[in-house]
């Protein structure tokens, strides 16, 4: 399988992950639900608020579905793959529906918002569609559907940022959370539905925000992900700072970051999604200046054809592109950087795709998300452009693009060999429970032996790397 997705943002491993029941709650509930999350980290935050509104109406969690009164699947719309794989979900739950009338289906999220009620009256075993602007109203349209109506709501609001909700952390490994900063984006690329699916963009309150992270990390939280389509078009006029109404008050992203930097030095930030044309020297020289914030920036370049670039309208060149990246180097000399990729695009020839693989050599990318274009219906692309790169060229190509930057993550992590990092344990590692697994500051995986040391989960240690491979460091305690 090409599609590759892996690491933190959009973890192919998570795709279809259920909701684990609250931890040590003591809550006796009369009501069960179970919740699948698909798509972008987004979404799996999104899954944490609608559990938080369904909490309050007295369901409590289950991970095994068919004892669910309420089965919701948050869903996914960016390429056709995405879709396929919920609606062949759907039809797994028909069968289960079928033995269990009384059991509603809720479909949420991006494919509720673009199939709106088509959902209804195509899938007919989904009782409710919500899109992403409307969880505040699942408390009824469940009241509608228990008493067997069917039910829609795919409002798409200006305002809502589901600031007041706190949301009910996932299955956690209680050292690391996500926090939703912004909702929407207003930026229309052309090969992109999230705009239709998830509206216009709107910051969240900072004061809600700031509230959340000092709640994490009293919880022993010790790392948040911002979370955003476009951090850093992040913006806020606080009018209690701002009498006359002008720029005092306002909250750019960089001034967000440093408010939550400022929270504790043993909080780490990160953010995630950087569009280039947006990034500022003011977020550059902030990540600079507090060393709590994570020197990794997530740039996703999409092609290295200008001439593509421009069809996706992404508003950059690929030379001013490498301006960004150099400055980001000048500004932070170890700052991981990593991209999203996609093959194949509209029109793309050889000559484009080799820009594009240049593109990523220059960049040097530590890692990188890497796709086939997939023409999504409704987008600008799909009205404007044919899809005219073959299936077999798209695959080809996409191949090239993952096994170059295997060679390029191989090089970066050689490049790490005999240094010192400052390591946030989050677990035990995979393979073993007699190593630790933690990440760097630059969003590298390192696996260390726990060995007599006395570290816990959510400890910061300094290990030294001595080996290597493609997507881990492996290292030893320094003392
Ligand atoms: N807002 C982020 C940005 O602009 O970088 C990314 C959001 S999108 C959820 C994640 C990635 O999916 C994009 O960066 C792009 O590489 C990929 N993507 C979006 N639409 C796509 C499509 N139609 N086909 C293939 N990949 C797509
Ligand atoms: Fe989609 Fe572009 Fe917005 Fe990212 S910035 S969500 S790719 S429209």
């Amino acid at each position: 399988m090409l599609d590759l997705v892996e690491g933190k943002v959009h973890d192919e491993t998570r795709q279809g992950e259920a909701f684990a029941p609250f931890v040590g709650d003591i809550n006796h509930y009369t009501k069960k639900f179970y919740i699948e999350s698909y798509g972008c980290q987004m979404n799996f935050s999104d899954s944490e608020i609608v559990a938080s509104i369904l909490q309050k109406e007295g369901f409590g969690a289950t991970r095994n579905y068919e004892e669910a009164d309420l089965i919701l699947l948050n869903t996914c719309s960016i390429r056709e793959k995405a879709e396929l794989t919920v609606r062949k979900r759907l039809t797994e739950f028909r069968k289960i529906k079928e033995a269990n009338p009384g059991m509603v289906v809720a479909v949420l999220g991006c494919m509720a918002e673009r199939l709106k009620s088509k959902f209804l009256e195509e899938e007919k075993l989904v009782d409710i569609v919500v899109g992403p602007d409307a969880y505040r109203t699942l408390p009824v349209l469940i009241e509608e559907a228990e008493a067997g109506q069917k039910a829609v709501n795919v409002l798409l609001s200006r305002e809502e940022t589901y600031a007041d909700i706190s949301p009910v952390r996932l299955d956690s490994n209680g050292v690391t959370a996500f926090i939703s900063i912004m909702r929407g984006c207003n930026n229309m690329c052309s090969f992109c539905v999230v705009p239709f699916t998830r509206g216009r963009e709107r910051s969240r309150d900072p004061h809600s925000i700031i509230n959340e992270a000092k709640q994490l990390f009293e919880r022993g939280f010790k790392e948040v992900t911002l979370l955003g389509q476009n951090v850093d078009s992040y913006y806020w006029v606080d009018d209690s700072l701002t009498e006359t109404g002008g720029q005092q008050g306002a909250v750019t992203f960089g001034k967000l970051l440093e408010m939550v930097a400022l929270i504790s030095p043993t909080l780490r930030v990160r953010f995630s999604t950087s569009h280039p044309k947006d990034i500022t020297d003011e977020v550059l020289f902030t990540m600079s200046k507090y060393e709590n914030i994570c020197n990794y920036i997530h740039l996703p370049l999409q092609s290295g054809s200008t001439r593509v670039l421009q069809l996706m309208n992404r508003t950059y060149t690929r030379e001013w592109y490498s301006v960004k990246v150099n400055r980001i180097r000048e500004i932070i000399p170890d700052c991981g950087i990593s991209s999203d990729i996609i093959a194949g695009f509209c029109t793309e020839t050889e000559e484009d795709h080799t820009d594009t693989l240049n593109m990523m050599r220059s960049s040097a990318y530590d890692m990188s998300y890497m796709f086939f274009y997939s023409e999504r219906p409704g987008t600008l692309a799909a009205r404007r452009y044919k899809d005219d790169v073959a299936e077999d060229v798209k695959k080809k190509r996409l191949k090239e693009i993952v096994d170059l930057q295997g060679r390029l993550s191989y090089e970066s992590n050689k490049k790490d060999m005999g240094k010192t990092f400052k390591v946030l344990i989050e677990g035990n590692s995979k393979k073993s429970e007699a190593d630790w697994m933690g990440r760097s500051s630059q969003n590298k995986v390192i696996v260390f032996p726990k060995e007599n040391y006395n570290f816990e989960k959510g400890d910061y240690a300094f290990v030294k790397v001595n080996d290597f491979t493609q997507a881990t460091l492996i290292g030893e305690v320094v003392k």
